[in-house]
């Protein structure tokens, strides 16, 4: 490996014209996954009380904090700039960028659903802070916040957290989505889409919904989003976050009734500043990894929205 990608570096697959994040010191991360099984404890936990000079602390919520937002030991990106010269074919760039972590408790065993309500919506408030924050760096095109959770999710550890990225392009997907709204006379998809989901919709009150899309691309699929068409997270009200954080908690709670012990992910879909994105929020229960039909664009899905719905609705 030459010297200046020690610190990883950005490239360009002229195939798909995808971006690869090389990221080396990810390799030395502690794993708590092995196969399904949990195999950590506590005891060898980076994120427990007693354990805060292990990763440098940005900021304590509560006394005892309640959540910690620390910069990433095993960044995605980081924050030093180094200018390739690039030729025309073979195109690289510096991954430079922010990487955050937000321990979302103290408690290892504690689930994300079984965090309080305030806590919660404390939690949200530290996403928008740090978004804020990230994206006040004029380098930074996209934040991206998410947690993974479980062996296969693509978290590495048991411990519940949350990642807030900034990077200084846009990632595929939110390009792809933004172009499909720009195709489609500039009109919100998601506003559209709620006229035509009411038979999927899982919880709703007045300013807030929650449904299992049409077209879900994995089993127990939901798009959890606020009403008003905002463009990302920072421009929730009070209200929007109340009901985010209780249509979250309910929905990982019975998905968890519903298919047992599982991993997910919870991506947040935004981008400040666009006039088509509306912000929402995706929960994709995972029970494999990514196979050749995913990687090639294709989803399998051995539960229709319908179905998952209407167990949805019989669940306590
Ligand atoms: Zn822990
Ligand atoms: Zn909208």
């Amino acid at each position: 490996m030459s010297e200046d990608v020690v610190k990883g570096e950005i490239r360009k697959d002229y195939i798909t014209g995808s971006r690869v994040i090389f990221a080396f010191s990810r390799d030395k991360r502690q794993r708590d996954f092995k196969n399904e099984e949990v195999t950590s404890n506590a005891k060898d936990c980076p994120f427990e009380y007693g354990k805060e000079n292990l990763n440098k602390t940005i900021k304590l919520v509560g006394n005892p904090w309640k959540l910690r937002l620390i910069y990433n030991k095993y960044p995605i990106v980081n924050e030093e700039i180094i200018h390739y010269k690039n030729s025309n074919f073979l195109r690289r760039y510096s991954n430079y960028g922010h990487s955050y972590v937000i321990i979302d408790t103290p408690n290892h065993l504690q689930k994300f659903h079984e965090i309080e309500e305030n806590i919660l919506q404390r939690w949200f408030n530290l996403i928008i802070d740090t978004e804020n924050t990230t994206y006040s760096d004029k380098r930074i095109k996209q934040v991206c916040t998410f947690k993974d959770s479980g062996s296969i999710s693509g978290g590495s550890l048991y411990h519940q957290h949350t990642q807030i990225i900034g990077f200084t392009f846009i990632s595929p997907i939110i390009k792809k989505e933004i172009n499909i709204i720009k195709n489609n006379h500039q009109k919100c998809i998601l506003e559209e889409a709620l006229k035509k989901e009411k038979e999927r919709v899982l919880i709703e009150n007045k300013n807030a919904i929650a449904f299992a899309p049409y077209g879900s691309r994995f089993r127990g699929h939901s798009i959890i989003m606020p009403k008003r068409h905002i463009d990302y997270v920072g421009r929730l009200d009070r209200a929007e976050i109340k009901s985010l954080v209780k249509f979250i908690k309910t929905i990982l709670a019975k998905n968890d009734k519903i298919f047992d012990k599982h991993s997910y992910n919870l991506i947040f879909h935004e981008l400040k500043g666009s006039k088509e994105l509306h912000f929402y929020i995706e929960i994709t229960p995972r029970f494999s990894n990514i196979g050749s039909a995913e990687l090639s664009g294709l989803y399998i899905n051995p539960l229709t929205p319908e179905e998952y719905t209407k167990i949805f609705n019989e669940t306590d």
